[in-house]
């Protein structure tokens, strides 16, 4: 069956064609390890894990490189600004690495409680700085590139075309621009592949062109190349990275090689909370933390976001999340019911679900539809072990774990309340019913109940 993409780049719905038969190529942004990971950025994760894994489905493997940028990044996400890193070093008082570790491993863990595949391929910027300075002077000696008093800039002028995956407004930029740009650029979009190092600057690496750093958009075309090749199947990111840094990635490549790095170009919409931006002005900037701590298993937030398409907009909202959850608990349990079921099931009737799902994920991974056709499965009134089967198989893609039973949220019990039913216990042991029943009574006062189970005592809040 054929896989249709929107590709950023032509801004149609194409047929996936990859280079090699059985191997997909990819290459996906990674995060800024300065900050914690909100939902938003989770969003994006999870749509890069949705394509390896419908890729899988269809019969492929991959190789999936992801960077981590530790370096380079500055606030602005353009060319001007404060690097990231740098800013956050020095406001929580520790080194760049310090930060850059301690990010990273909090990246990882979310990745992992929300059951997204690690890509084969992860690659630190600070790790490939030889890599990044060589493709720069390929640039330099190629004439894309021109050296300033404080940088490398790339000449976007040497390109027959600038830009080539956005709507950037190049006269707009420079009307904008005017005040604030460098005056040593010769264009005002030319943007930084190397940036030459202020005195007390604490990450700088020697270079041609003294201690100097890398400017955000190197890393990933060096990387890319090194790993994927000089032209691969896909790159993804969210799409705030079309007009900056995916534009000045193909920019790069081209300089250096005359190819477009990748074939096809996916983007993730944004996760909007509450209809608006996240903002920590606002206070609303959420982290999978959050939805732990509100006592929702992460994995809700996964089936929340299957219900818009990955190019839509998505609104987070804690009701959204309540009624994720009880789907969640209703898709497990469905599991479960087939599972167990003995029904009689035609095998025309598997195939016509396995197809109409096939068909779903397959246009553009429309995750809403596929969604759909599980819920159909679900309410299938013959209850039989092939649909749990089914269901296991189009788990392989949703990465919903739905075999693990749900697990409900844990209340709180007070200590008050547990000495009760400890008391009670001991009670039913001494066969002293009696005062069993009075200390039920007392705890069905204090808003608690308790129920004799063969797991043994469940308590819930009334
Ligand atoms: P950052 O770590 O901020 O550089 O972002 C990492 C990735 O998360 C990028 O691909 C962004 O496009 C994406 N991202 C950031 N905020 C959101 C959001 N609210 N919704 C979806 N993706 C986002
Ligand atoms: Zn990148």
């Amino acid at each position: 069956m054929d896989i249709l993409f929107y590709n950023t780049l032509t801004k149609k719905k194409e047929i996936f064609k990859p280079i090699d038969k059985k191997e997909v190529r990819m290459y996906s942004c990674g995060p800024t390890v300065y900050k914690d990971a909100t939902i938003g950025n989770m969003r994006t994760n999870i749509f890069q894990d949705n394509l390896r894994r419908v890729l899988k489905y269809n019969g492929y493997s991959i190789k999936h490189v992801m960077n981590i940028t530790d370096v380079g990044h500055l606030v602005s996400d353009g060319d001007s600004g404060e690097d990231k890193m740098l800013k956050s070093a020095k406001e929580e008082h520790k080194t760049p690495l310090e930060i850059a570790n301690h990010y990273t491993e909090l990246f990882f863990k979310d990745m992992e409680i929300l059951n997204i595949e690690t890509p084969e391929i992860i690659c630190k910027a600070t790790e490939h700085i030889n890599l990044m300075i060589e493709y720069v002077k390929k640039l330099l000696e190629r004439g894309y590139a021109y050296e300033t008093s404080t940088a490398i800039y790339f000449d976007i002028s040497k390109l027959d075309k600038y830009p080539l995956l956005s709507s950037l407004d190049l006269e707009e930029q420079k009307a904008g621009a005017r005040v604030e740009v460098d005056p040593e650029k010769k264009n005002p979009c030319d943007f930084a592949l190397w940036i030459k190092a202020p005195e007390n600057h604490l990450m700088k690496w020697d270079s041609p062109w003294g201690k100097s750093y890398p400017g955000w958009h190197i890393e990933c075309s060096a990387m890319g190349q090194h790993y994927l090749g000089e032209t691969f199947d896909i790159h993804t990111g969210g799409i705030d990275l079309i007009p900056t840094h995916h534009e000045n990635e193909i920019a790069q490549s081209k300089g250096a090689c005359g190819k477009i790095p990748a074939n096809y170009w996916l983007h993730g919409e944004y996760l909007l909370i509450n209809g608006g931006k996240m903002s920590k002005s606002l206070g609303n900037v959420y982290l999978i933390k959050d939805i732990i701590e509100k006592g929702y298993d992460p994995i809700v937030y996964k089936l929340f976001s299957y219900s818009s398409h990955y190019r839509n907009k998505l609104n987070f909202t804690w009701e959204a999340m309540e009624a994720a959850s009880k789907s969640l608990e209703r898709l497990k349990k469905g599991y479960q019911m087939h599972l167990e079921g003995k029904d009689n099931i035609e095998d025309s009737k598997i195939k016509e679900y396995e197809e109409k799902f096939h068909k779903a994920i397959n246009d553009d991974l429309n995750m809403p539809v596929a969604m759909g056709v599980v819920w159909e499965v679900i309410r299938q009134e013959k209850k039989s072990k092939k649909l749990s089967d089914l269901l296991l198989k189009f788990d392989t893609v949703l990465g919903l774990k739905i075999e693990k039973k749900f697990q409900t949220k844990e209340i709180e019990i007070p200590a008050e309340i547990l000495e009760l039913v400890k008391k009670r216990k001991v009670a039913r042991e001494n066969k002293n019913w009696e005062e069993s029943d009075i200390l039920r009574d007392l705890i069905s006062k204090k808003g608690y109940e308790i129920k004799d189970t063969k797991n043994g005592i469940e308590i819930t809040k009334k």
